[in-house]
């Protein structure tokens, strides 16, 4: 147990309530708080179609088989992301092609892409890395001129806007997250958000063993599909995390704020940057150690650890994943930013009701450490 640990969701007496209540009505599964939950996701982002499911994982799965994209395909990803971004494109036998991103954002950069399109590249699958919007417009101008589909994993990115459109409207299709560690949670969960009727009711479908959407009959099947379903009892707890997004993604924003400012004449640490054009819904307090601490980054982290305080090492590149290293083709991958941007990450604690006290713990345990390394 941490003192002060990486995140924490925040569950009030009405997410309890909201969740107890439907657990006095005969609706455990497909029931009323799973219309109200995607009604609520689609116009929260602007989109025309949310469906609901069990995680963000499941959400990317079934965006990959929707577009048909299968056995030799290529999908044009970025490497410095949770594994599930890429792993969803093996699921389904292709290949996910890593490209570099940029060393102030984080997020994939766009202009390595075209260089590694082939007539086998299917998509673009770019990720909000940390709740920081992608480069979106430079991303849609590749992917229209090239004829490619372009997926967005916002898994977490909910409340963030690029040119003040919202995170998971830019794709042909995107999802959301609701994990526990993420801006809002239903415990397990994740969604897909796209205006295309056909990818909606493929997903919809697939996540209901490929059953008819509205018609048909319980054991009818017409496609293959999984049990990817999202209960009432969660979507019940995300109808009520999502009513309070907005303060939600304030608070966050003043955290960010306090921890910046703490290290602001403090060289040995740098802070996520603000950006003009970007709305962040900020999911996790990543800094970067100077480069030359780069070796010492595990030992920094155990030391945090050692006072209580949990940190971690995000992001891991996934092309370095023991069983992505084992893969063919994926041997020579070049991609310097990322590798060294995974040396000197470290997430500190972050969620909605850490105190300025603990903050400040952070900080000074953090400041101390650094100088005597
Ligand atoms: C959390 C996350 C996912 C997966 O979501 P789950 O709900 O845990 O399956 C996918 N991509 C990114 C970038 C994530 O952070």
């Amino acid at each position: 147990m941490y003192k002060i640990s990486l995140s924490k969701p925040e569950i009030t007496k009405k997410d309890r309530q909201e969740v107890l209540n439907v657990l006095k009505t005969n609706f455990l599964s497909l029931g009323p708080k799973l219309n109200e939950f995607e009604k609520k996701l689609a116009d929260f982002t602007g989109v025309r179609y949310a469906v609901a499911l069990n995680s963000g994982t499941s959400a990317l799965h079934l965006i990959i088989r929707a577009l048909g994209i299968g056995k030799g395909d290529e999908v044009i990803t970025t490497s410095f992301s949770f594994v599930s971004s890429s792993n969803c494109i093996l699921y389904e036998g292709a290949v996910p092609v890593f490209v570099d991103i940029k060393s102030d954002t984080l997020n994939i950069n766009p202009e390595l892409i075209e260089k590694l399109i082939t007539p086998r590249t299917k998509a673009i699958l770019a990720v909000d890395v940390f709740g920081r919007p992608a480069d979106w417009d430079l991303l849609k101008k590749i992917a229209k001129k090239h004829n490619l589909f372009l997926i967005e994993d916002s898994a977490e990115a909910i409340g963030s806007e690029f040119n003040g459109k919202k995170c998971g409207s830019f794709g042909d299709a995107a999802i959301f997250s609701f994990y526990p560690n993420k801006q809002i949670t239903t415990g397990e969960g994740g969604v897909v958000l796209t205006n295309n009727k056909k990818i909606a009711d493929l997903c919809k479908s697939m996540s209901n063993q490929g059953r008819k959407i509205d018609s048909g009959k319980w054991l009818e099947h017409e496609i293959l599909g999984y049990n990817y379903r999202l209960d009432e009892m969660s979507c019940a707890l995300g109808v009520s995390q999502l009513f309070k997004i907005e303060k939600i993604i304030k608070k966050r924003e003043s955290i960010v704020k306090l921890y910046n400012q703490a290290f602001k004449d403090f060289d040995l640490v740098e802070t996520p940057v603000f950006e003009k054009n970007k709305k962040i819904s900020w999911f996790v307090y990543v800094i970067r150690l100077a480069k030359n601490l780069s070796n010492k980054r595990d030992l920094i982290i155990k030391k945090m650890e050692n006072k209580g305080i949990q940190c971690r090492n995000y992001f891991y590149p996934i092309h370095l994943q023991p069983f992505y290293k084992k893969m063919a083709g994926h041997k020579n991958i070049l991609a310097p930013i990322t590798e060294e941007a995974s040396m000197t990450t470290i997430a500190l604690p972050f969620y909605n009701n850490i105190s300025k006290k603990e903050i400040d713990f952070v900080v000074k345990s953090l400041k101390q450490i650094l100088s005597d390394v």
